[in-house]
């Protein structure tokens, strides 16, 4: 049955012989406690070159500083030969993301992770002479108010892994940021505890790759971290767990791999990589080039008759021939705005109107009013005042989808389907061993699901 199925994506993908499958292979560079993972980042990042293939290192800062203490500017150079991506500035140390943005709200908690994180920034540029192309949190320490920062701090893209948000398993934009995260089906790895053939992780590859291209083409995530070559514990879990805090003086070491078992580890990795390589469509990508490859959120133009048709019955984005629109984009389109990025509202608002219309003198000057918000904001109101009454952003937005013009206006409340895009498990989205025990983070869903305005999915170019 399955090889059936396998012929028949084979058979697609024939059909579609052109479409490219881009693999972006990353790495959380990210062990600052045991220098074996020094040479680990060094020995892969050395075989990738020589194998041609350019990965994305997503580097902590605090390893990074590191290196330079350590002297290892034969690690920072080859590193420095592939792209080179940001993974916070300390990681594990707490309080990580989630903890501290947890109980922030969307504008304060993105100021707060810029405070935080923008000297570890600063290094990386420092250290690298490049601004990182993207940002991945440690951990399942995932939050919304990141979005916001790391477009002020000026990086473009979001690539990690994590339940919290996705679209399809393939690349989306969400809060202004391309995202490759939750990729489902599409992160592939070839384990390295040899629990499974390789030949069972080339098929595994290969019948993803068949999935795509019979698609049209799309994106693989692989991703491993150089300290797993060295180490069979991971360094923060021996340091850090549960919350724990120790000093630097008092940070152990995790437990090593083996010299044989480490040089497995590496050829697994090596061998994977050249397979990949040979598979006809395959492309390695770096997540610069993936910025390229999908361009810019811009919205296509569309008829308002079509945006109004689908933002009157639920508030989604909506996918076109020539690209998406967000629920944001066609809310700016209705209101006559030119096409520019604003963030979700901050707060969720229940309407106060009870009314089942409203005099059309009274929702234009609404209409100006949240105009007026979104222009000074740059993002969308959490409700919008009709006199003294209000309306939630949703119920205004499904209100105004539905007016046909005529004296009174009639009032229709939301239906916000793109919350459907994000996670409900609030202890399981943000399960980390490093996460306090029981640590649970509804309030970062819920921040989460107000930025779903700003939701489409990312078009190849
Ligand atoms: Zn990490």
């Amino acid at each position: 049955m399955r090889s059936a199925l396998l012929l028949v994506l084979l058979a697609a993908a024939s059909l579609h012989a052109a479409a490219p499958v881009y693999v972006v292979l990353w790495f959380d560079t990210e062990d600052y406690i045991e220098p074996a993972a020094d040479d680990a980042a060094l020995r892969i990042a050395q075989d990738l070159t020589s194998l041609g293939v350019r990965a994305t290192f997503k580097v902590v800062a605090e390893k990074a500083r590191v290196l330079e203490r350590r002297g290892r500017w034969d690690v920072l150079r080859a590193l420095a030969l592939h792209d080179i991506g940001y993974h916070s500035n300390f990681h594990s140390v707490p309080p990580p993301p989630a903890l501290y943005l947890r109980d922030l709200g969307y504008l304060d908690g993105a100021a707060e992770f810029e405070r935080r994180e923008s000297a570890g920034l600063q290094d990386l540029v420092r250290i690298f002479g490049v601004r990182p192309s993207c940002y991945g949190q440690p951990g399942n320490s995932w939050a919304p108010q990141a979005n916001a920062a790391l477009r002020h701090m000026g990086i473009p893209m979001y690539l990690d892994e994590g339940t919290h948000v996705g679209l399809n398993g393939q690349p989306f934009w969400y809060g202004g940021l391309l995202y490759v995260f939750n990729m489902g089906r599409f992160v592939l790895r070839a384990p390295l505890d040899g629990r499974e053939p390789l030949a069972a992780s080339y098929a595994r590859f290969d019948h993803a790759v068949a999935e795509l291209a019979g698609r049209g083409g799309g994106v693989l995530s692989i991703y491993y971290h150089p300290t797993e070559f060295v180490t069979v514990e991971f360094w923060d879990a021996v340091n850090f767990a549960k919350g724990a805090n120790p000093e630097r003086a008092a940070w152990v070491r995790p437990r090593r791999r083996s010299e044989s078992e480490s040089n497995r580890c590496f050829q697994i990795l090596h061998d994977y990589v050249a397979h990949a390589k040979e598979v006809p469509g395959v492309r390695f990508v770096t997540a610069r080039e993936l910025l390229q490859l999908y361009g810019n959120p811009d919205p296509p133009k569309v008829e308002r008759r079509q945006m109004a048709a689908l933002m009157s019955a639920r508030q989604t984005f909506l996918e076109t021939r020539d690209g998406a629109l967000s629920a944001a984009d066609m809310l700016l389109a209705l209101l006559d705005m030119k096409p520019q990025f604003v963030d979700g509202p901050v707060r969720r608002a229940a309407s106060t109107l009870r009314d089942e219309s409203v005099p059309r003198a009274v929702f234009e000057r609404a209409k100006a009013d949240a105009v007026s918000f979104i222009t000074a904001n740059k993002r969308l109101p959490d409700e919008v005042w009709l006199g003294s009454a209000t309306l939630s952003i949703g119920d205004f937005a499904a209100t105004l989808a539905g007016d046909d013009g005529s004296g009174g206006v009639r009032v229709r409340r939301a239906n916000l389907d793109f919350e459907k895009y994000f996670s409900e498990e609030p202890r399981k989205a943000f399960d980390w061993p490093i996460h306090p025990e029981s640590f649970r983070a509804p309030e970062l869903l819920e921040l989460a699901r107000l930025q779903g305005w700003t939701l489409k999915p990312a078009r190849l170019r």
